[in-house]
């Protein structure tokens, strides 16, 4: 069975000779793992359209055991992303989120709409405020989403949140000790991550947080994702080795 797909290149791996394995998130069949023989050719057709962050379109074979990607056209080669080590850690990021949290199959066009949103943003220069983006609207996507209304133990409305739990969510004053996986947050913070969430993504994505908002953002996320998935990312270790320590 032939089909074809809007997907983008989150990983590849050699095989054999001069063939390799794709891995995309593609728009209408989720996540899809298949060979493309040949494609590390010089003068093979496949050589850009399977280049790792590449959003393209696609034709594949349904095969039994592996599909076969037989054809693909580039849409936006994203190759700034492959050029620059910080752009190339944070798209590494991300794609390695994707593939960690989605198994096989999995369609959804908000998820590709969001990779896609974040590849472009980034590759804009503004990869710090997209990966928060995309973590927070992953996680939810995912049916993970922190909770940022009501406190993660008592249930109370929570109005200024200033403890955020990597279990996944704000607590309340009263519960502050009663909870593990503890991190402070500060109240701006705190409205940061309800916008960051909640406005649509062409609007969220002008916004400008400060560079310390995003830090903490960032920790307090990279806890919860790490806590869902119960291990360490990779990626994340180089992402950040590569920023400036405070
Ligand atoms: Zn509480």
């Amino acid at each position: 069975m032939v089909y074809n797909t809007e997907g983008i290149v989150l990983r590849t791996r050699n095989m054999g000779e001069a063939d390799k394995v794709v891995t995309l998130y593609t728009r209408d069949h989720g996540k899809v793992s298949a060979a493309a023989r040949g494609a590390r050719r010089p003068r093979s057709r496949l050589l850009g359209p399977t280049q790792v962050f590449t959003h393209g379109r696609y034709m594949l074979f349904k095969g039994r055991q592996l599909d076969t990607l037989s054809q693909g056209e580039i849409i936006h080669s994203y190759q700034k992303l492959r050029e620059d080590l910080d752009d190339m850690a944070a798209a590494m990021y991300l794609t390695e989120l994707m593939d960690l949290f989605l198994e096989d199959g999995e369609p959804s066009p908000d998820l590709f709409q969001l990779l896609q949103m974040t590849l472009q943003l980034g590759s804009a220069g503004r990869f710090p405020l997209a990966l928060r983006i995309f973590e927070l609207r992953l996680m939810a996507l995912l049916g993970y989403e922190p909770q940022l209304q009501q406190c993660l133990s008592c249930g109370s409305q929570v109005m200024d949140a200033v403890a955020f739990s990597a279990e996944g969510g704000v607590v309340c004053e009263n519960c502050r000790s009663q909870v593990s996986r503890i991190r402070s947050i500060g109240k701006g913070t705190y409205e940061w991550m309800k916008r960051l969430s909640q406005w649509d993504l062409e609007r969220a994505a002008i916004l400008h947080p400060s560079p310390a908002v995003l830090q903490e953002i960032q920790t307090v996320m990279a806890e919860y994702i790490a806590f869902r998935l119960d291990r360490p990312l990779k990626s994340l270790q180089f992402l950040q080795s590569l920023e400036p320590q405070p």
